[in-house]
């Protein structure tokens, strides 16, 4: 269980993601913090260190996001996974209007909560 990824794999992440985060779309230039290579499914989840399993975050969604994989809503307890830039289309999700991402799903509602992608801070970076 490797979580070393090499500069080829990194660069290809980085190109495939055109550069922004996967989650939010902030651009890397923008912010001042570098964006990192994300494990969708962390590795203390059974994920591997595959480009398959791999997204760009920005390192606010990826600090936000930190190990989970998604969020349990009560008082019923139905789990809500998070969205995954590997399997679902981020226009089914999410819908950007002003630098505010609103969502379209159950899915994208809890990923804007969980890896809190609307801050004040986020809302101006993407209208940047
Ligand atoms: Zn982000």
């Amino acid at each position: 269980m490797s979580r070393y990824i090499s500069e080829l794999h990194r660069s290809f992440v980085i190109k495939r993601a055109t550069q922004c985060c996967e989650y939010c779309h902030l651009e890397d230039d923008v912010n001042y913090i570098p964006h990192q290579i994300d494990h969708i499914i962390s590795l203390k989840h059974g994920g591997k260190t595959e480009l398959e399993n791999l997204a760009y975050s920005c390192f606010s969604c990826n600090n936000n996001k930190g190990s989970d994989i998604g969020t349990m809503l009560l008082p019923n307890m139905e789990f809500i996974r998070l969205f995954n830039p590997r399997l679902d289309n981020w226009n089914e999700h999410f819908e950007l209007a002003y630098g505010v991402i609103y969502p379209l799903t159950s899915i994208g509602e809890e990923t804007i909560k969980l890896l809190k992608m609307n801050t004040v801070e986020k809302i101006m970076e993407r209208n940047v």
